[in-house]
């Protein structure tokens, strides 16, 4: 048993508090409205004799859809949710505590991945505790290095060997494309995994966590793994300033 185990008072050092957010973001007009005109290409020509299909409700919804995930992504959305982990509080991209998860004996965290060489689906799980003080004592020893930038390993994670197939580096995080609130934060925070994530994704954490969504992707990704670590241990006891 390793000394530090359930032991998370000697991350001491760190803060990880996050600055006040600056001024609201506006909203951001990075994402192009999207056309109802279908392309010339898939305009139905005479060769076809079904019935042409505007289908304007469906290009409506579908557009408003957008737009609501769009927003979403943009800036903070308060309303609650059914946490989708029992590691996951009922707010979007928040995590509950280390002291809740440990109260609540939340010890094992796991997480959907898949196989990018042999395409099997399983479940891997990790060690609450042992994670945590890896990731602490790998801020403590490189934040002076980071630069407020994630370093490699964040930006291009390292993938684990397949169970399955025994394939090295090959396993991914399973991360909903679809549904903002059901990506498994901690999960892929304690596996080092945010990397995985696109864009647009770290840019709606960074819009629920208020932190300034502007910035290359290592800078997000500097700012969220701080964020999480934030939320598992909002005390400021961590230094890393
Ligand atoms: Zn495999």
């Amino acid at each position: 048993m390793n000394a530090e185990d359930g032991n998370n008072e000697r991350s001491p050092r760190l803060d990880l508090s996050l600055r006040p957010p600056s001024a609201q973001p506006p909203p951001a007009p990075e994402y192009p409205q999207l056309s109802s005109t279908l392309p010339s290409s898939q305009i139905p020509n005479e060769e076809s004799n079904a019935t042409p299909q505007p289908n304007i409700e469906t290009s409506n919804d579908q557009q408003q859809h957008r737009r609501r995930l769009r927003r979403r992504r943009t800036r903070a959305d308060m309303t609650r949710i059914e946490p989708p982990y029992p590691w996951a509080t009922d707010k979007r991209a928040v995590v509950h505590e280390l002291k809740y998860l440990q109260s609540n004996n939340i010890m094992k965290i796991k997480g959907e991945v898949i196989c990018k060489k042999c395409e099997m689906k399983y479940e891997i799980e990790y060690d609450l505790m042992n994670k945590v003080n890896e990731i602490t004592r790998f801020f403590e020893e490189e934040i002076d290095s980071m630069h407020d930038r994630a370093p490699n390993c964040w930006t291009k994670p390292n993938l684990p060997n397949c169970n399955f197939c025994n394939e090295e580096k090959c396993v991914m995080p399973v991360i909903s494309k679809e549904d903002d609130s059901k990506i498994n934060w901690l999960f892929l925070f304690l596996g080092q995994f945010l990397g995985c994530l696109r864009l647009k994704q770290l840019k709606h954490f960074c819009a629920q966590s208020n932190i300034h969504r502007t910035g290359a992707k290592n800078r997000l990704l500097y700012l969220s793994y701080r964020a999480l670590f934030h939320q598992l241990q909002p005390s400021p006891t961590l230094n890393i300033n």
